[in-house]
Parts: structure tokens; C-alpha cells; sequence
């Protein structure tokens, strides 16, 4: 979204979020014809971002839902993904949000435990169904990214570890309501060194190489997420490189005949058509430095405050010359901080700006604490 879309804005009641529909719709369509060059099908990761707009824009280009909790699943079917279509993630799923999935006949459950094995086999038979299953393998890889993003490390409780293995495939044996239809992986977010993708493909490779050798093959492979977004230069590069990821994997990744691979992608499709609109409420000196104190805080956008998130900040209503300010939000917490040391257009109270790339992990993390109000969205085709 340009500076000129954003000073549209600029009259209304703040905060809120602001998406570029249009963005939205070119990065999709990017992401799914260089997907198709494959013939790799792509799931939405429905955690990024899960409002109704957005995922109608994502139902339109044919996209499967990734889910990471049972009401992820129930907003994926409303927004009318088909169920064929569904996937279920996650570390955690309880008694009750299988029994939905199943209920609901998803495409399959990303497994990530043997306990969770057993468990989905005593509910699918106790419903005398069977549950396609992948089983989510911690492959070891480094994803060269924050560290609390990584999850594809023995060190992380994502997946299963590799030593693990040995023992549990046999136990498909006992688990006759299960069906094991794939392997899946994701080693962690906002990756923008490719070479960990390269690694990935390698582990999978062997990994695959290995249940060959015990006579187990697959009709999916599913190496996840985390294709990484410019947070630094968002106007330079608006649609994150999915040509050069796409090729890696068609490069690198042994695709057994027939063989079906997807994609979980959820920060590069949505992160840079989302900004969060906010007002400068309170300029304030600082022993060291200038604050600029916002009216949107780490209840709108946790990403600096969970993991040092870096999101550039544009002033949309101030054109004097720059100056050194620390951006912060109104809550009481000292980690209520969007930017420490940025240069802004001189900024008073009053002016508008905006904090840019926020459309993944946003939104959906939005918190009432200190019972705050809900933030609004707005959106703009
Ligand atoms: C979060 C997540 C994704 C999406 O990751 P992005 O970095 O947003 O692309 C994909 N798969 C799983 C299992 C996830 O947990």
C-alpha cells in the first residue's frame, strides 16, 4: 500500500488495521503460479491471519487451510474451505478438537507425538472411522531465523525427533483406524536464508529414503511454511520471493512418482498487505531520547514484544526533517515498544502513522489486556 492509499486514512478513528486487498490478490496469484510450475499444491496457514475477507481472497485462488487448533478448523469450514482440503497442526490438540476434526472429515492430522497417535486412533474408532495421518518429524535443520520462531530443532517441542522413529512406525500395526498418508515438516518462520530450505529438502530426502527401506511409502509430503517477508523495505520488495523458493524445492526435493507435495504458507501471503493505522498521542522526553507514544500498543501488534519483531514505521502526516524517537504504545508493560533509535519526519500529536507488513501474526494476537478495545479492520480493493 502506498504512502498516498495510507494518508487516505488518515481522518479515521485510530487505531485500526488497514489491508490492501489488491496486494493481497497479486502476492496470491504470484504464489500460486509459481506453485504451479510444479504442480505443488499450497495450504493457507489459517494463524496468520484469519479474518473473513482474507480468506475469501484465499478460498477464491483454490487454496487448501492449514489449522492449528479446532476453531481454526471450524473457521476454515465457515469461510468454506473444503474439508478434503483441511489439514490439523499442532503440538496440543485436546480430546475435543479431534473429535470435531474427525467429526468433520478433514483431509488429515499432522501427528506430532505417539500419545497423540493413540489417542486419535481411540477416537476415530470409537466413531468407527479412519483419520488419514502425516506424521510431523522434527528433521534437525536450522532455519536461520529468530530463535522463537525455529521449530525444526530436537531443542524445540515441535514434531517428532528422528530417534523416536525406529520404534514408533512398527505401532501403525496396533492403530488399525489410522492411515498414514504422508510426512510433514516446518522448521520455523520468517526465513529469508534460503539455504535452510536446501538443508530441509536434504533431511527430507533421507527421511523419506529411510521408511522406503522399511517398506513404507508415501502419497504426501508436506514440507510446511516459513517462507520469510522484506520488513525492512516493504515498498521495494512487496511480494516475497516465492519463485526462488518454489524452484529450491523443485531443484533439491526427491518427488516420488505420483507423489503430492504441499505447502503450509501463512506470513508470506498475507504479512505485507496488512498495516496497523495508529495516532500519535503524547510526545515525551526521555533522558536519552524522544518517545513518540502511540495509541496502538503490543495489544494491536505483539510482534516486537514477543520476539524483538522489527516492523518499519512510517510517519503519514508529518514531512519536516527527521529526527531520533523511540515508538511506543500506551500499555504498561516495558516491552510495549515498536521501535527504539528510528528516524521519523519530526512528529507531534495528532499525526498519523503506519506500522507496516503487520497482516501476519497481527491481528490474531490481538490482546485485551488492560481491557482494551477490540482493534477495527478496514480494507481496501
Ligand atoms: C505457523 C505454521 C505455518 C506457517 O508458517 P509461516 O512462517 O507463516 O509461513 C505452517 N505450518 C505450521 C505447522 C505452522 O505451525
Amino acid at each position: 500500500m502506498r504512502k498516498e492509499q495510507l494518508q487516505a486514512f488518515a481522518q479515521q478513528p485510530t487505531p485500526f488495521y488497514a489491508y490492501d486487498l489488491a496486494l493481497l490478490r497479486q502476492t496470491l496469484a504470484v504464489a500460486q503460479a509459481e506453485a504451479g510450475k510444479y504442480g505443488y499444491h499450497i495450504h493457507y496457514a489459517l494463524k496468520a491471519n484469519a479474518n473473513a475477507p482474507i480468506l475469501a481472497e484465499i478460498l477464491e485462488k483454490g487454496f487448501g487451510a492449514d489449522c492449528v487448533s479446532g476453531n481454526e478448523v471450524r473457521r476454515a469450514l465457515e469461510a468454506g474451505f473444503p474439508p478434503e482440503q483441511i489439514v490439523f497442526a499442532g503440538v496440543g490438540k485436546s480430546d475435543a478438537e479431534i473429535n470435531f476434526a474427525l467429526d468433520t472429515d478433514i483431509f488429515c492430522f499432522n501427528s506430532e507425538s505417539g500419545q497423540e497417535l493413540e489417542v486419535i486412533q481411540e477416537l476415530a474408532a470409537a466413531k468407527g472411522k479412519t483419520a488419514q495421518v502425516a506424521l510431523r518429524i522434527n528433521p534437525n535443520v536450522d532455519a536461520y531465523t529468530h530463535k522463537h520462531i525455529t521449530t525444526g530443532l530436537e531443542e524445540n517441542k515441535f514434531g517428532i525427533n528422528l530417534w523416536e522413529l525406529e520404534e514408533l512406525v512398527p505401532r501403525f500395526a496396533e492403530w488399525p483406524n489410522l492411515k498414514l498418508i504422508g510426512l510433514h515438516f516446518h522448521i520455523g518462520s520468517q526465513i529469508t536464508d534460503l539455504r535452510a530450505f536446501e538443508n530441509l529438502c536434504g533431511r527430507v530426502n533421507e527421511i523419506q529414503r529411510w521408511f522406503e527401506e522399511r517398506g513404507r511409502t508415501f502419497p504426501h509430503l508436506n514440507v510446511g511454511g516459513g517462507l520469510g517477508v522484506d520488513y525492512h523495505t516493504p515498498e521495494e520488495n512487496p511480494i516475497a520471493d516465492f519463485a526462488a523458493y518454489f524452484s529450491i524445492f523443485n531443484r533439491l526435493l526427491e518427488k516420488r512418482n505420483g507423489q503430492i507435495v504441499h505447502f503450509e504458507l501463512g506470513r508470506a501471503l498475507v504479512a505485507p498487505s496488512g498495516n496497523l493505522i495508529s495516532r500519535v498521542l503524547y510526545l515525551k522526553h526521555g533522558q536519552k531520547t524522544n518517545f513518540v507514544i502511540l495509541d496502538a500498543g503490543m495489544t494491536e501488534l505483539m510482534r516486537p514484544a514477543l520476539y524483538q519483531a522489527y516492523h518499519k514505521i512510517e510517519n503519514l502526516t508529518s514531512d519536516l526533517p527527521t529526527q531520533s524517537y523511540d515508538v511506543v504504545g500506551p500499555i504498561c508493560e516495558s516491552t510495549d515498544c515498536f521501535a527504539k533509535g528510528i528516524q521519523l519526519p519530526e512528529t507531534k500529536r495528532g499525526d498519523v502513522v503506519a506500522i507496516r507488513t503487520a497482516g501476519a501474526y497481527g491481528e490474531v494476537m490481538v490482546s485485551e489486556y488492560n481491557l482494551r478495545d477490540r482493534v477495527k479492520a478496514v480494507y481496501l480493493s
